[in-house]
């Protein structure tokens, strides 16, 4: 037998949690946000499983390019623009969007010459303060691309910083509105945190990323709550069971000591498959089917869970270290992070299933 880990990805899920973004906005256009090889789930199966997606957003000019190569006909937006000259052509010539949020790539537009014009999303900074342009300076901007000979169609966005959380986005909101009062142009603002919370926020084109992948984007909801199904499974088995005597202590530096006769198993799976090195001891893991807790440091290649309240454990029983009956948020919480950093940390050593559940 083979090394037991391998990560499952649920397209049939991927095609679910699409329908609740349509329910939350039906009257958007949907496109879905598939960046850093779609969020670790591979960029062409998971824009060919939502090929009813209105569009696609990505930061990678290479995966813009390889999902026109792979026939999809959607709208497809670089959610940075471009970073040189020497991208246009390609960009172009592959029909693809492109955020404008800063005055240097005006400079490059005004520098190349482009067979056909290139449809942009002008992009405010409206509280972020990462990209884009503020109100204040992006009329002048708008004023200019409306005009530029290489610029067709133009829509305005911004990007919540608070949606997730309780500040919420009526600051942002009202700065967006502001300046797109006059303005009669299609808009898109909405990430997944706004779009299943905010309907004010939908306009004509919603972007949704995590909640396609199946992971809520807030703390205080669960995703099965919200309808959306998990779509990474990354499973393993125990390769090996020990009981341990009281004072005994497991895995590097000994940061768990047994306080009593105890079961433990060792997981095939470890920090160079993407799990997190910083998951404490009690991070929740599923054992056949029940819920325990990892013990001690994460190795390389291994990790040690509690076999205590496991009675029918044994080599071979199989393992969910997050996913379906182990909610990936639950698992990032307690090694400090997100769902989203696991995802796309998950290493490329780990062999992948589809699957249609
Ligand atoms: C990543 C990203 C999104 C998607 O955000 P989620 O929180 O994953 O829904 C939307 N818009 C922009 C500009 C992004 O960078």
């Amino acid at each position: 037998m083979s090394r037991p880990l391998q990560v499952r990805i649920n397209l049939s899920a991927l095609q679910n949690n699409l329908a609740v973004a349509r329910q939350h906005a039906p009257n958007s256009r949907i496109m879905a946000v598939i960046k850093a090889n779609g969020y670790g789930h591979g960029v062409l199966r998971v824009a060919r499983a939502l090929a009813n997606a209105d569009g696609f957003a990505v930061i990678e000019l290479n995966d813009a390019v390889a999902l026109r190569e792979a026939g999809l006909q959607q709208k497809i937006l670089l959610l940075n623009g471009f970073y040189d000259v020497e991208e246009l052509p390609v960009i172009a010539a592959h029909n693809l969007a492109v955020v404008i949020h800063d005055q240097e790539q005006l400079g490059m537009l005004a520098a190349v010459s482009l067979p056909k014009k290139l449809e942009v999303f002008l992009k405010l900074n409206t509280g972020m303060n990462r990209l884009g342009f503020r109100p204040e300076a992006a009329n002048a901007v708008l004023a200019q691309l409306k005009k530029h000979r290489l610029v067709g169609g133009i829509t305005l966005m911004t990007h919540f910083a608070f949606a997730d959380v309780k500040e919420g986005i009526a600051e942002q909101m009202e700065r967006f509105n502001k300046f797109a009062a006059g303005v009669n142009l299609p808009k898109s603002l909405a990430n997944s945190a706004a779009l299943l919370r905010y309907p004010e926020s939908h306009a004509e084109w919603v972007r949704p990323g995590i909640m396609l992948y199946g992971s809520s984007p807030y703390g205080d909801v669960s995703a099965g709550e919200l309808g959306l199904q998990p779509v990474m499974t990354l499973a393993s088995r125990l390769i090996a069971m020990h009981e341990l005597q009281p004072g005994e202590r497991v895995g590097y530096t000994g940061v768990f000591t047994a306080e009593k006769r105890m079961k433990i198993g060792i997981v095939a799976c470890g920090y160079a498959d993407g799990y997190p090195r910083h998951a404490r001891t009690g991070t929740p893991v599923n054992v056949n089917g029940k819920i325990t807790r990892t013990l001690g440091r994460i190795s390389m290649d291994t990790l040690c869970v509690d076999l205590s309240e496991i009675s029918d454990a044994a080599v071979g029983t199989p393992v969910i270290l997050w996913g379906e009956g182990n909610p990936i948020e639950e698992v990032a919480r307690a090694a400090g992070t997100v769902g989203y950093e696991l995802f796309t940390k998950l290493n490329p050593r780990v062999p992948v299933i589809e699957t249609h559940d």
